[in-house]
């Protein structure tokens, strides 16, 4: 089963080559399915980490690949353009923030990142203030693993003390704690309110995933914080980025999740789902004053250039998967999705070894009171026919938008069976 030369010299994300987790040999993907290579398929509760929303093998995105493949499949960006960047780009300034007029390419999350993060120094630099150069996020973040991305995730589960002192030193507030779904608590924002107060004149941007915090432990909070985010950010003067990577194209209920606190940042960096899953491609978009400030600034340009900027065949296919997205009743498809998890998970919350049960849009999160073993639990889902992979305390889906009724059954049953088998305490 296990494919020995994958086992000795290819690297999975974050595994040991001493000692690998088993990984399982994929032969086909379609819909929610994914084939092995031993014939058994599994229900996919993942969607490629956030990605497949349309679901693998899509008909309509194929066809976008390969209409797309036949005219060129990349060109340099550098004094060309062509059609799939443009209309992609239209369509893009269409669905994000109003007031977000202008698009940089990249190739993957993390680096939409890294050209935030410059941006905001940038934009500081041109207007003179050249110590404003520091950022701030919040704990249980998550923005990528790039050296800058890396810097501004959470210091623990970003294991910022292996890397020293070469990694740059950033503040961090702790992550807010009023639920998205309770009261607000006030005393949220007192900390990020001293900070800036203290530290503003050296602070270029605040970087947060809005609503969700993904990979830095799956906690949706209260849409307020965003709100006082901007105005504290208004006040002492620093450019509020936004994190979209994983919550956008509809992921959390709103096409992105600023809309649940109607708060526009004044740079959003997107990717994940914006192929459908199709390629690595992100997109860094800011607002007329930043690009503008940032041209008139001492470089005179923003010093950044991806070799595969606007790759053509990832832009075509975002600009397909996001049609695709925009011309089905979405809404509709993540509430079935939403009413479906809250009712299959909730239940859960009552053993001893579930410490919380939360639903949001298309994503559903059991996290239990200790770590589970990953090796022994992925096992498991793989027998029961589901593709579920769980990390530290937390087991949660986010299954593709195109996921049947009766798949997403029979995922939950799957799932449920086996957290519920869980030892308590174990
Ligand atoms: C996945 C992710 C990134 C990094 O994206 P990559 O394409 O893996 O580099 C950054 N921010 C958030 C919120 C993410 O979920």
């Amino acid at each position: 089963m296990v494919d020995q030369f994958d086992a000795q010299h290819l690297w999975h994300p974050y595994t040991s080559m001493l000692n690998p987790l088993p990984t399982f040999k994929v032969k086909q993907a379609y819909g929610s399915t994914i084939e092995l290579e031993d014939g058994r398929t599994l229900i996919d509760g993942m969607s490629s980490w956030w990605c497949a929303i349309h679901g693998y093998n899509h008909p309509e995105l194929n066809q976008a690949v390969t209409d797309q493949l036949t005219r060129m499949s990349h060109i340099m960006f550098g004094g060309l353009t062509h059609d799939p960047a443009i209309e992609l780009g239209k369509l893009l300034l269409s669905i994000t923030p109003p007031q977000l007029q202008k698009i940089f390419y990249a190739d993957s999350g993390s680096v939409a990142v890294e050209v935030a993060l410059k941006m905001a120094v940038q934009y500081w630099n041109a207007q003179g203030k050249k110590e404003k150069t520091n950022f701030v996020s919040t704990r249980s973040g998550y923005h990528g693993d790039t050296w800058n991305a890396m810097s501004v995730c959470d210091p623990v589960t970003g294991m910022h003390q292996i890397f020293g002192s070469c990694l740059p030193v950033r503040y961090f507030v702790a992550a807010p704690q009023s639920r998205f779904d309770g009261a607000w608590n006030p005393q949220d924002i007192f900390e990020l309110e001293q900070l800036l107060k203290d530290k503003h004149e050296q602070l270029a941007a605040f970087i947060i995933e809005p609503i969700v915090q993904g990979a830095g432990g799956m906690r949706f909070y209260h849409p307020e914080y965003l709100r006082q985010v901007k105005r504290l950010c208004e006040k002492y003067q620093l450019l509020v980025i936004f994190d979209e990577i994983a919550t956008g194209f509809g992921r959390t209920g709103k096409l992105f999740a600023w809309e649940h606190a109607q708060v526009e940042p004044d740079i959003m960096c997107i990717g994940k789902a914006l192929t459908g899953g199709y390629l690595t491609l992100s997109a860094t978009l800011t607002t007329t004053e930043v690009a503008e400030t940032i041209s008139r600034g001492e470089a005179g340009v923003f010093m950044h250039g991806p070799t595969f900027m606007a790759n053509p065949l990832a832009c075509a296919v975002a600009h397909r998967s996001t049609q695709l997205l925009l011309a089905q009743n979405w809404q509709q498809r993540i509430r079935d999705i939403e009413t479906q998890l809250t009712k299959a998970l909730t239940p859960l919350a009552d053993l001893a070894h579930v410490a919380d049960v939360r639903v949001l849009g298309a994503i559903g999160v059991v996290e239990l009171n200790h770590a589970v073993d990953m090796a022994q639990l992925q096992q498991e889902f793989v027998q029961r026919g589901i593709w579920v992979r769980p990390f530290g305390k937390l087991v949660y889906v986010m299954p593709p938008y195109i996921i049947l009724e009766d798949e997403l059954d029979t995922l939950l049953m799957q799932l449920i069976a086996v957290v519920s088998q869980l030892k308590g305490g174990a």
